[in-house]
């Protein structure tokens, strides 16, 4: 029987390491939700549509319509890059322009409207691990497995670097890591459309002791059982 499995949490908590490895592990697809909320920000970027911290939001409002955000596997690579309109901007999306500025457009109604519409047919099928803010309340209220992660905010932040150094960026610091994940999390957790919240049949792991593959080793057997 396939499920839909919900892996929710903070920033940078390693869900999409966890997510991706137990998908590979078991067959399914795996969805990147922030991903899509990360490529919508990039093409209000491109397009110019910020002053400063002030959105343009009457322009993405217009612009929603174009938007069109899809994945690609590369099975050489064993994972997805995340596609707008087309093109291929799994590097884009990772920048800490992006990453500063996602949190303010993830509050909007009409952006979160849109992308839960694509999550939710993401999912027909079953046999899917989605990881988010909002997986397991709003997108899957009805997953079968709901797992919610967190780890300690300084671990998540030097986790994050280590990530951008091995990039090549050798110019951001922990302490511009570290506020940019704190930012995220209060936006993302006192915003009014559904907020980051654990769900209440959600499983809790505090991952900032763990290795990766204690992590994994954790969620199989929490599939299995
Ligand atoms: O998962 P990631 O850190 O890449 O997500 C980037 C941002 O997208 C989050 O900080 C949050 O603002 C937003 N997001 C969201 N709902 C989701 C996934 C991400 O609001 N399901």
């Amino acid at each position: 029987k396939r499920i839909i499995i919900a892996i929710d949490g903070h920033s940078s908590c390693g869900k999409s390491t966890m997510a991706k490895d137990l998908a590979k592990e078991i067959g399914y697809i795996y969805v990147d939700t922030g991903a899509m909320y990360r490529a919508v920000t990039l093409y209000s970027i491109q397009n110019k549509m910020w002053q400063g911290s002030a959105l343009d939001e009457e322009a993405l409002r217009c612009a929603m319509p174009n938007i069109k955000v899809g994945f690609k596997y590369y099975p050489e690579e064993g994972r997805s890059h995340t596609l707008l309109n087309g093109q291929d901007v799994e590097k884009e999306i990772r920048t800490m322009e992006v990453s500063g500025k996602v949190s303010p457009i993830a509050t909007i109604p009409f952006v979160r409207e849109a992308m839960v519409a694509q999550q939710q047919s993401f999912g027909l099928d079953k046999g899917i691990v989605m990881d988010g803010r909002d997986v397991g309340t709003t997108v899957f209220p009805n997953a079968e497995l709901k797992i919610f992660v967190t780890a300690d905010p300084k671990v998540r932040a030097q986790r994050r670097l280590d990530e951008i150094r091995a990039k090549g960026d050798s110019t951001t610091t922990f302490e511009e890591v570290l506020k940019n994940l704190n930012e995220r999390d209060y936006i993302d957790s006192h915003r009014e459309i559904s907020p980051l919240r654990q769900a209440e049949d959600a499983l809790v792991l505090d991952n900032s002791h763990m290795s990766i593959p204690e992590q994994k080793a954790w969620l199989i057997d929490r599939f299995n059982s």
